[in-house]
């Protein structure tokens, strides 16, 4: 339960959106904001400054295990989406990609291949949103792959991937992988020994630490054209010019520790908390569906259709529960989600979906409140159509 500035309490159902600071990671990016230093200095508070930094970095290695030096602070997963993708496609080709990205890697992907024929190949995904393999082995075949970007959990539904078939494929014929971890770091295990995949982009607001801030990890030894976006005064190895952002970056490695520490308890509870919210909303409201409900997702996700009731009114008749509708904002356009729409969801019922994200400090509480809440949402604006439509 999170506290409103005007005294309402709210069910915080949003962690995919962002997640709330973690303790820890509030007092580091306190710590760090509270001196001066520039980690590129070599005086004193500099080298502090540098020392979080470095203190940092081992701690989002230990939760990835990967080392310290095959990660590059970004300002999050959009500009590490960005500059993986760009890096990987220097050298042209074909880049290969799936329906349900996020749009950081769609958007990249559209622009760095725009005007190329036959440079980019979207896969699509069956009804549980799961990427269809057999069209990756049809790309692979065809052209001249370079790089194919497949994103490990989905930010809408919460579907995993299962990365080890698609790495393997994609190194066979020669190609970069890259995924975008963005959902899944944090909450699920991750042994990057294990994951063999080359670029991996991550923000530190999914898992409780500060907005603004994220990482790359480029595994050592990946042969990849240094492309950065930002060039000057060369920080992070030269790919990623500017002075550091030492209190984000110490936010994101006290928030990366405090995760790998509860991993499994949190994972563990807060999936059985999303399964009570399934449930109850389930049982509370007849027609309601769940999307991907049949494949391994994250634990903290559900994607609720509730057919024929629009998501924003569900939402703007519950402000005690801070939860997403499914659509993509472009230019302050809505448009329904090309997730759902990829999976074959009409418009209409992708019009109709609510994702409820649920993580680290969501309580019984919060659970209960949101399967109320929705329940008398729904009712009402079912009468308040139903009396509408009335002749
Ligand atoms: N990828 C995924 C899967 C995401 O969910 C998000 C954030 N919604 C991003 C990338 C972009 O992250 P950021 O806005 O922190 O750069």
């Amino acid at each position: 339960m999170v506290g409103e500035p005007d005294g309402r309490e709210v069910a915080y159902l949003d962690y995919n959106a962002t997640a709330p600071l973690r303790p820890e990671a509030l007092e580091a990016t306190l710590g760090a904001l509270c001196n001066v230093g520039n980690a590129s200095s070599v005086h004193p508070l500099g080298r502090d400054a540098a020392t979080r930094v470095g203190t940092a970095r081992n701690q989002l290695a230990d939760l990835l295990n990967c080392t310290p030096g095959e990660i590059i602070f970004t300002s999050g997963a959009t500009e590490a989406n960005n500059l993986a993708l760009r890096a990987a496609y220097a050298r042209g080709g074909v880049l290969v990609t799936t329906a349900v990205e996020h749009l950081a890697v769609l958007e990249t992907a559209r622009v760095i291949t725009a005007g190329i024929p036959d440079a980019l190949a979207v896969l699509p995904v069956d009804e549980d949103g799961v990427v269809d393999l057999e069209s990756l082995y049809t790309a692979l075949h065809d052209g001249e792959v370079v790089i194919v970007t497949v994103m490990l959990a989905n930010n809408e539904t919460g579907v995993l991937t299962d990365l080890k078939p698609i790495v393997k494929a994609a190194h066979e014929a020669g190609a970069l992988v890259h995924t975008d971890a963005t959902q899944y770091v944090g909450r699920l295990p991750l042994d990057l020994n294990e994951v063999d995949v080359d670029l991996l982009s991550l923000s530190a607001h999914k898992f409780g630490g500060p907005q603004g801030v994220g990482a790359l990890f480029v595994r050592r030894g990946t042969p990849l054209q240094h492309r950065p976006l930002l060039v000057g005064g060369g920080q992070e190895r030269g790919w990623r010019a500017g002075t550091l952002n030492v209190a984000g970056i110490a936010g994101l490695g006290a928030a990366a520790q405090a995760a790998r520490l509860q991993l499994k308890q949190e994972a563990a509870r807060t999936a059985e908390l999303r399964d009570s919210l399934e449930t109850g909303l389930i049982s509370n409201v007849p027609g309601c569906r769940i999307n991907g409900a049949r494949v391994p997702r994250l634990p903290g996700v559900t994607s609720v259709t509730f057919p024929g009731i629009p998501a924003d009114a569900v939402l703007a008749t519950m402000p005690e529960v801070a939860a997403s509708d499914g659509s993509a904002c472009s230019s302050g356009a809505p448009s329904p989600s090309h997730v759902l729409l990829a999976m074959g969801c009409s418009r209409e019922d992708a019009d109709s979906t609510v994702r409820f994200s649920l993580g680290y400090a969501t309580t019984k509480r919060d659970v209960e409140r949101a399967v109320d809440a929705t329940t008398r949402a729904v009712t009402y604006i079912r009468s308040v159509m139903a009396a509408t439509a009335e002749p």
